[in-house]
């Protein structure tokens, strides 16, 4: 294919919130595993974080490092707060509709490990809310951004220690490198590689993988969260979620025996331990969450969507409890970054979950990551508009067979992974 400007890997809130942030005359090609609605960033409920007045800076500052065991970032942090406002406005202006009271002010919800409400929200599905606004966006306004679906990248193109594209396994199964000048790899989490995670079964890290190939950093891809709730279920498949502001909003969490048996506002990783041990205690699959004590009219207000799925599952929650195991969620760790979302190799960015620019530490704070996401992406798109350099020569020539069978090297490289998560888990992050 012709050579882009920039080759962004993923559809998701990173990658969109990127391409919007480049300059009409880049030309941009975006390439996404699945069809263009599969990724995580559709599939968020709670809600995304926001400094809700400069009073609160502190406290959400310290409420992002407790929650991370203090081996946050501390500056990414701030440039996350910080940004956090305009990032918002952002996307209002490109419609996105948060919950408002009757005055037209915004709603703010809570979470787990959150001191105040700091979370704007829409229903129990803000990612989809915020996500389907971005990709209205980008295909009315941005002719430069073409976006190929069912394509995925299976390596980086390299030359001289520098990025120059990715190579690509096409929708019919052909291959077909895609040269650039700068490559952003926006390729989401890692869920996939688990047998129960809330992600999509085609997150599985291939941007980890590709990097580890070509001795491109990484950081801390042992820091994986395991998500509290989860609906219970012994149907396959991706694991439903029954999102923390339940939580927030007063729902309680009873032992076998129907008692409680933790603070259910604890950060994740802690409340996760708790369940766990109860589970062993009591010989179950499964604790119980009881959302009655949020009423049943905000239950339908807004969480529409937690209901009716409970209800598919033959549970009406507005009436009895429901049973929640963990399942693997979110991945604070990933391809290191600076401030501006560089890697270790020239050329190449990472942006969103696959990134790890420290904001999260060793656990993620409810609710930082889809603004962690957009302000990060947005970081990387200035700063290869401000440093943009043409890359000069052709691209290197490649063997497509390589990457056959296709089967194959996806399990070789989940194998890598998994394995390097559980040497530095044994080892620890030296
Ligand atoms: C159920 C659920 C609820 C959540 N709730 C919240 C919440 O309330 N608040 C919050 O802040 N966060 C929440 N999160 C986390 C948040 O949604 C994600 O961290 C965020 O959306 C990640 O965005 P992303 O753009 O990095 O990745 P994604 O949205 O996952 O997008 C990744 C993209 O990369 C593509 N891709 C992957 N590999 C390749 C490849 N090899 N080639 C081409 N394309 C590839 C995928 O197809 C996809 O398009 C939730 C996550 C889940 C799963």
């Amino acid at each position: 294919m012709n050579k882009q400007d920039i080759v962004i890997v993923g559809s998701g809130c990173a990658g969109l919130f990127a391409a919007l942030q480049f300059p009409a005359n880049r030309s941009i090609t975006m390439i996404t595993k699945e069809t263009i609605e599969h990724s995580d960033s559709f599939l968020a409920q709670g809600g995304i974080c926001v400094l809700k007045t400069p009073e609160d800076y502190q406290s959400f500052f310290d409420d992002t490092l407790k929650a991370g065991h203090y081996e946050n970032r501390r500056e990414s942090v701030d440039i996350m707060i910080r940004s956090s406002r305009d990032t918002i406005r952002e996307l209002i202006g490109y419609g996105v509709d948060f919950a408002r009271d009757s005055d037209g002010s915004l709603l703010y919800t809570r979470e787990g490990a959150h001191s105040n409400p700091r979370i704007l929200y829409h229903e129990d599905e803000t990612g989809k809310e915020i996500t389907s606004r971005l990709l209205q966006q980008v295909r009315r306004t941005r002719p430069n951004v073409r976006i190929l679906e069912n394509t995925a990248m299976v390596d980086l193109l390299c030359r001289d220690g520098q990025c120059c594209g990715i190579v690509a396994r096409c929708a019919d199964g052909s291959y077909t490198t895609l040269p650039a000048n700068y490559t952003i790899l926006a390729c989401g989490g890692i869920g996939g590689l688990y047998a129960h995670s809330t992600n999509y079964p085609q997150l599985t890290g291939d941007g980890l993988a590709v990097c580890m190939e070509h001795g491109v950093a990484l950081e801390n891809i042992n820091y994986v969260q395991i998500h509290p709730t989860t609906l219970y279920t012994k149907k396959p498949g991706r694991s439903f979620l029954i999102s923390e502001s339940v939580r927030g909003e007063g729902a309680l969490l009873y032992n076998a025996r129907m008692e409680r048996f933790a603070d259910e506002l604890m950060p994740r990783d802690l409340l996760t331990a708790a369940i766990r041990l109860q589970m062993e205690e009591d010989g179950t699959e499964f604790v119980w969450e009881d959302l009655r004590p949020i009423g049943e009219e905000t239950i339908l207000s807004h969480f529409p969507n937690i209901y009716s799925r409970c209800l598919e599952e033959g549970y009406d929650v507005t009436k009895e409890c429901i049973p929640v195991t963990p399942a693997q969620h979110y991945f604070m760790g990933g391809i290191h970054v600076d401030e501006n979302s560089r890697t270790t190799m020239a050329r190449l960015y990472a942006i969103g979950e696959t990134a790890c620019n420290g904001v999260h530490g060793k656990n993620r704070l409810a609710s930082n990551s889809l603004l962690e996401s957009l302000v990060f992406a947005k970081r990387a798109a200035l700063h290869i508009t401000e440093h943009y350099i043409p890359l000069r020569g052709p691209a290197p020539a490649v063997d497509f067979s390589a990457y056959e069978p296709a089967d194959q090297l996806a399990r070789t490289r989940k194998a890598r992974i998994l394995a390097e998560i559980e040497r530095l888990d044994h080892h620890g992050n030296q």
